[in-house]
């Protein structure tokens, strides 16, 4: 069997090493020290913000988010639907209520129409949410100036998910610079990685300063352990930290990569696109500039003589090629089965019919010979 080719993987480049190295040599094995603020600086630089910390996770970091947001029990968070379960997840840590908001079908991402309807809802019956969660699905910006517009004319704080969406921009305003806090993650599948890993970003250094309180257990000023709120263990370790500066130097030849494997996908399928099927893909809006974290298409069987987004997954699995469905929306998902959300059938359409293809930066030609012989078989089969 040939060796398998993956979704994502992490692509080292050639400094984070040396940087490893630098902690453990001058002993900062912990969770601050010097490259945990060369990599804040990083992140400020790149995302345009003016204040970030440094996290354990994009989780932790969605999660202290809700927390200085003031996001308690019985609360509304919106969040959109079709998204990784992390999103979400840390709406019910807070015991607070998730409330889903479905996609539009140029971005995929949350439907500024259908916010709209569900904050004047909202609004109509006295419970406006306490934040937003709008997320840039697969590298792709969501509609941020329609949603933040809209969040500001009902006066609700906007948690700007980008933990896909590093180096993604609209009109050069970076993903995570959109709303009151950005959310990145490194975790080991994501654009650049630090193995886990994730930070918060805001325009607001009163919250990022008390991000950091809250993530190293809270602890107040005193030669004692002494506690007036609850804290968490959420900081990013140095060493890691080190890892996270070698990957951010190459971050933009890892973008220009993940676009390069969007085209030449493109490209392939046009061949059969040209021969009478309809594989779609996720296009940029004018403007709009996707660090094509993953390429995703769409494989609508009507649209497509039959073909289905499960026949190409399994003739890829069994070439020991992972490709996996998009995102299951969260309103369909068993955890969340009671949860009110407003739908207009795209996510749902999307999970239908919707397949990542191997997108790793460092794939190689031999290994995208392998996709596309292996997609030509599936083709020809169904001409
Ligand atoms: C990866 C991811 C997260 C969570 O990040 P972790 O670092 O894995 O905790 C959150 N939201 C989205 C959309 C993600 O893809």
């Amino acid at each position: 069997m040939s060796n398998k080719i993956w979704l994502s993987s992490p692509h080292i480049g050639n400094n984070e090493l040396q940087y490893v190295n630098e902690a453990f040599a001058t002993n900062w094995i912990a969770p601050l020290g010097p490259h945990v603020n060369a990599f804040e600086h990083g992140l400020q630089e790149q995302t345009k913000s003016s204040h970030a910390a440094a996290l354990s996770s994009g989780t932790s970091a969605i999660h202290l988010a809700l927390i200085l947001l003031g996001v308690k029990a019985g609360d509304a968070v919106f969040c959109q639907s079709i998204t990784f379960s992390a999103s979400a997840n840390p709406i019910a840590y807070q015991g607070a209520i998730p409330v889903f908001i479905d996609s539009e079908s140029d971005t995929w991402n949350m439907d500024p129409v259908l916010l709209k309807a569900a904050l004047e809802e909202a609004k109509q019956n006295g419970k406006l949410p306490k934040a937003i969660i709008p997320v840039h699905l697969y590298g792709m910006p969501a509609k941020m100036e329609d949603i933040t517009s809209i969040a500001n004319e009902y006066n609700v704080p906007v948690i700007e998910d980008a933990a896909e969406a590093l180096g993604s921009n609209i009109e050069n305003k970076p993903c995570g610079s959109f709303g009151e806090f950005g959310v990145l993650s490194f975790n080991g599948n994501k654009i650049i990685t630090t193995s886990g890993g994730g930070a918060l970003l805001s325009e607001n250094a009163k919250m990022i300063e008390k991000a950091r309180f809250l993530a190293t257990q809270a602890r107040d000023s005193a030669p004692h352990y002494q506690h007036s709120h609850i804290g968490y263990n959420y900081r990013m370790s140095n060493v890691l930290a080190g890892i996270g500066r070698g990957q951010l130097e190459v971050l933009s030849d890892r973008v220009a990569a993940r676009r390069n494997n969007f085209e030449r996908y493109k490209n392939y399928f046009a061949k059969h696109n040209n021969a009478g099927f309809n594989i779609q893909f996720q296009e940029e809006p004018q403007g709009y500039y996707s660090n094509r974290w993953l390429t995703c298409i769409v494989v609508d069987p009507t649209k497509n003589k039959g073909l289905t987004r499960e026949v190409i997954r399994l003739a890829m699995d069994e070439e020991n090629i992972e490709t996996r469905p998009l995102w299951k929306p969260m309103h369909q998902q068993p955890i969340f089965a009671s949860s009110k959300s407003y739908l207009n059938g795209v996510s749902d359409k999307l999970f239908e019919n919707g397949l990542c293809l191997p997108s790793g930066s460092n794939l190689t030609g031999e290994e995208f010979d392998r996709i596309f012989n292996c997609l030509d078989i599936i083709f020809s089969k169904h001409s």
